[in-house]
């Protein structure tokens, strides 16, 4: 890579980066898409699931041509506590027709495809690359330097930087402070291989069926909680838990993992699950509050980088695909009038505040913060929901009205009723 000069730079191949430089290419714009691993993907890991929208306003085919593992009919909730759990599963059977909701994929696999779609568009890939800093010409951003010691120069009238959580880019844009502990999750996962025939029958499955399992209660009482998604031939399981928590409880991710797997209601699920591959990767937690100026002249930030996330409901990809359209089309509009200022490239701010990506995060501000500071929420209730359901269900001759008295004793006893009811109110806030 020498100095040359493009209509735009995206930088990194994840879902947001891929996204514009495609929807850029095919507008005839010259782009180049720079990514730090070997091939795209081969950095990224996530826990599993992807929906159709807003995939399909791009790739219409995507559920026959994208490498899919399967398609999510069942979506579980396990509520955990030491040696029970309170579970619940939605399974509805249009999920297993076209045009399907939601779909399991390998991040290795699914970036890869998706970045050469961007390249058959016209974007030049660039792999083996890190940008390492922005190039200036006085407030204006025109290009990035790359490589070990930076000696690549490329030059752009505008750069979007697709470079994830934590985005170098936009900090050195001035756009974003680095994230503190309590704006980032730290998420580990491992890949268990497992014969397809025995995960079907595990989790009641049809043939390309898959389940999306969430899980409460596995966190010792941090911010964060468990996940199960099934591959083709691999159940990925991990944990996303809020790195200000987990650094102070001083638990190692490893274990917290491996005590999660343990736990006697999940070890039969990943049972003869041969471990193939672990990863480890941050995700923005901060929410609408902790989003970001998204543009400057010459620069636009979208995808994690941006911190449009949304973990509670495990999105993340779908708003960086969202995200990065816009970015697109500010572009798209620029190259047209022949103006990369921020001025223009407001119009990308203009077009995601009234995308759902911005409406739902709005809609879900307050809920970071509720979170982070209840861990009420991720250890407690998931322990007297349990010890409630035992009672319940326990046939030992106590009438059940000294069993509900018992229950209402145990939660005046663990929270109290007053910070019950004022959880119960937030608890709204959720949906
Ligand atoms: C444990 C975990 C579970 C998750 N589960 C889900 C889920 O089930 N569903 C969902 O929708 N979302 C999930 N997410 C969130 C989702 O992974 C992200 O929101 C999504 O990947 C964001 O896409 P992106 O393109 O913005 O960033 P990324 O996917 O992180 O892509 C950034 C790209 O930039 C490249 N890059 C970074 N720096 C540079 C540089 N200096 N030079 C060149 N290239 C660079 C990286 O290699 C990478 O390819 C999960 C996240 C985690 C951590």
């Amino acid at each position: 890579m020498q100095k040359e000069k493009f209509d735009a730079i995206v930088v990194g191949a994840g879902p947001a980066g891929t996204t514009s430089a495609l929807i850029m290419a095919k507008a005839g714009l010259s782009v180049a898409l720079l990514e730090r691993g070997d091939y795209p993907g081969a950095k990224n890991m996530y826990g599993g699931a992807i929906y159709r929208w807003p995939l399909e306003l791009i790739v219409p085919d995507f559920a026959e041509k994208a490498p899919i593992e399967r398609r999510i009919v069942d979506h579980r909730f396990m509520i955990l506590s030491k040696s029970s759990g309170f579970n619940f599963s939605f399974k509805n059977l249009s999920f297993a027709q076209p045009p399907y909701n939601a779909f399991t994929t390998l991040r290795a696999r699914f970036d890869l495809w998706y970045a050469k779609l961007a390249e058959e568009a016209g974007a030049l890939l660039v792999t083996s690359v890190s940008v390492t800093d922005l190039i200036w010409n006085g407030k204006k951003i025109v290009g990035v330097r790359a490589g070990k010691g930076s000696e690549n120069e490329l030059y752009g009238n505008v750069v979007i930087a697709a470079d994830g959580a934590n985005s170098k880019l936009a900090i050195q844009a001035g756009l974003r402070h680095p994230l503190r502990p309590d704006e980032v999750a730290l998420g580990v996962k491992e890949i268990l291989e497992l014969d397809r025939k025995i995960i079907e029958s595990r989790f009641n499955l049809g043939e390309n069926e898959g389940v999306a399992i969430q899980v409460l209660g596995v966190t010792h009482g941090m911010m964060g909680g468990g996940f199960i998604y099934t591959n083709k031939n691999s159940l990925s399981i991990g944990l996303v838990v809020l790195l200000e928590h987990l650094i102070k409880s001083k638990i190692r991710p490893y274990d917290l993992l491996g005590e999660f797997k343990r736990h006697p209601l999940i070890e039969p699920l990943i049972e003869g699950g041969e471990p193939r591959e672990y990863s480890a990767h941050l995700v923005p937690e901060s929410g609408y509050y902790g989003i970001p100026k998204l543009y400057t002249d010459g620069l636009m930030v979208v995808g994690d980088a941006a911190s449009l996330t949304s973990s509670i409901y495990q999105e993340g990809v779908n708003m960086a695909i969202e995200s990065g359209i816009y970015a697109a089309k500010a572009a798209i509009k620029a190259k047209e009038l022949g103006d990369y200022s921020s001025k223009t490239l407001s119009y990308y701010e203009k077009l995601l505040k009234s995308s759902y990506v911005m409406k739902e995060l709005y809609q879900l501000r307050d809920l970071p913060k509720i979170f982070r500071d209840n861990p009420r929420l991720f250890s407690i209730y998931p322990n007297l929901i349990n010890y409630a359901m035992k009672e319940f269900f326990s046939m030992d001759g106590e009438l059940r009205r000294v069993k509900s008295k018992k229950i209402i004793k145990m939660i005046r006893q663990r929270v109290g009723f007053p910070k019950l009811l004022l959880d119960l109110i937030k608890a709204r806030k959720i949906i």
